[in-house]
């Protein structure tokens, strides 16, 4: 087997077995990466660096030391700080910017061993659904090249689809894991908000932004967010909960389940609100599939209700640019990244910085989120917005009084074309499912269900309760067990 054709999983016992060198691995990827950088998946890379990494997991697997990311390659969203590679966040703003420290997700994995290959393209500040808002460039789909990957994480998803990497890590504001994981064939997982640490990831909206791992399985995710995961004391919003060992959690089985119905006793709610008539008859086709396959393994489908979901759409679209309107005002020329080169005085400083730095999907939400933060419009707009959140968080609830996950559809279509989607409402729309669980703080996950139209791939969207990643996971694992929708791969890969 090719280094490349390997999961993260794979990859480890293949190390610890002494089969295969870390960097023998980090070599055959960074050609391969090199070779495919019409996809725009990655923006920064640093070879040398990783080559030091790749020895140094080597020499302390020489002596037997072996954790399960010990010497894998990953690769890291733009949106997270780097020490020693350029941290753009897919902005002009940040162009070059040399970060003096590593976010915690990023630590936490080079701690545990991983070896950093680079830096993967990304919607500007993590604002988009199709990876064609970044200033670098528009990142392909390796599944049909004139396809967007979905966003923000799409060169996250592209790379990893396109087995350039084993796994990256993403961020989910209102869906940015679980669509492109959704429109790449690969597995996503954002956690509760409040699991992974937001130190050194670049802000968009506070109270959403979460990290998670983008791979090609549930026990490759599973892996990833064991070590990615965890308090930080420098966020303050980090949940002081012991670490977990998701992928030991992944694995147990439930109490009265047996090998050939493992999921038995599972209840999984469907609200209808995630059935539309609107949804694509191939996307509903592929995820009522994936659902009769988690019958066929014990778990039981009931029908709830999310009587909001529309709703989440202007909730979100209310709060986000509030939020970004908020973290963005930092980018004045003088703390970060480009200044302007010509100005009269402070002021035109500013402006002309701003104007220059940022692209017109993050001065679009600049404007909104200043709008309904203003005198005059708060009550209106950004408080009933509050309210409302409030409200979608409480119809979970009411779910999960009758199931323990919600599954539906992870995005209405299958991925686009690029450039075929030029009015930033047709993308807002876009987001109706997976933005009700970001509101929420919710768990969620999209795992591959197949393919729709245009050959293109289609995510199955499983939503847990508060901290019950363990649970999706081990329903997402049992399927992957069962099914062959996760190792499928885009042509010629
Ligand atoms: N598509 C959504 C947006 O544009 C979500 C992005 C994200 O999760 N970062 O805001």
């Amino acid at each position: 087997m090719k280094p490349h054709e390997m999961g993260v999983a794979e990859i480890g016992r293949a190390l610890r077995a002494h089969e295969v060198s870390s960097l023998e691995i980090t070599e055959h990827l960074l050609t391969r990466l090199t070779e495919q950088q019409r996809l725009g998946a990655f923006l920064a890379t640093d070879a040398d660096a990783a080559r030091a990494q790749a020895r140094s997991a080597d020499a302390r697997l020489a002596q037997g030391a072996g954790g399960p990311l010990l010497g894998v390659p990953v690769a890291h969203k733009d949106i997270f700080v780097t020490r020693g590679l350029a941290s753009t966040a897919g902005s002009k703003m940040l162009a070059g910017y040399a970060s003096p420290f590593d976010a915690t997700v990023v630590a936490r994995l080079t701690e545990a061993g991983m070896v950093t290959l680079g830096k993967l393209n990304c919607d500007e500040f993590a604002m988009g659904s199709a990876n064609e808002n970044s200033a670098f460039g528009p990142v392909r789909n390796p599944w049909n090249e004139a396809r967007v990957p979905g966003g923000s994480s799409g060169g996250s998803a592209a790379a990893v689809a396109a087995r350039l990497v084993p796994a990256a890590t993403g961020t989910d504001t209102g869906g940015s894991i679980r669509q492109p994981a959704s429109f790449c064939g690969i597995t996503g997982i954002k956690p509760t908000y409040g699991v992974c640490s937001r130190y050194g990831m670049i802000a968009f909206a506070s109270s959403l932004d979460q990290a998670g791992p983008l791979a090609r399985s549930a026990e490759d995710c599973a892996l990833l967010l064991s070590a990615m995961s965890g308090f930080d004391p420098r966020d303050a919003t980090s949940a002081e909960r012991a670490p977990q060992d998701f992928h030991a959690r992944m694995l147990a089985p439930r109490p009265g389940a047996s090998a050939a119905r493992p999921l038995e006793g599972l209840r999984i709610g469907l609200p209808r609100e995630f059935f539309p008539a609107a949804l694509a008859a191939d996307v509903e086709a592929a995820v009522r599939a994936a659902l009769a396959e988690l019958e066929k393994l014990g778990a039981t489908l009931v029908d709830v209700s999310l009587p909001r979901t529309e709703l989440s759409i202007p909730v979100y679209y209310i709060i986000a640019p509030a939020e970004a309107s908020s973290n963005l005002s930092r980018f004045d020329g003088v703390k970060f990244g480009h200044r302007a080169a010509h100005y009269a005085d402070l002021l035109d400083m500013y402006k002309k910085t701003r104007a220059e730095g940022f692209g017109p999907e993050v001065k679009r939400r600049i404007m909104i989120g200043t709008y309904v933060l203003s005198h005059g419009y708060y009550d209106a707009y950004y408080l009933q917005a509050q309210r409302l959140r409030r409200m979608i968080a409480d119809d979970f609830q009411a779910c999960f009084k009758s199931c323990d996950l919600i599954a539906g559809p992870v995005a209405p279509t299958v991925a686009w074309q690029i450039g075929a989607q030029g009015d930033p409402l047709q993308n807002y729309l876009a987001d109706i499912f997976t933005l009700p669980a970001s509101l929420a703080g919710l768990p969620g996950m999209s795992v591959p269900a197949g393919s729709g139209a245009h050959g293109m791939p289609v995510g199955l969207q499983l939503v847990g309760n508060y901290f019950d990643e363990g649970r999706l996971l081990h329903a997402a694992h049992a399927l992957q067990q069962a099914s062959d929708f996760h190792s499928r791969a885009p042509a010629g890969v």
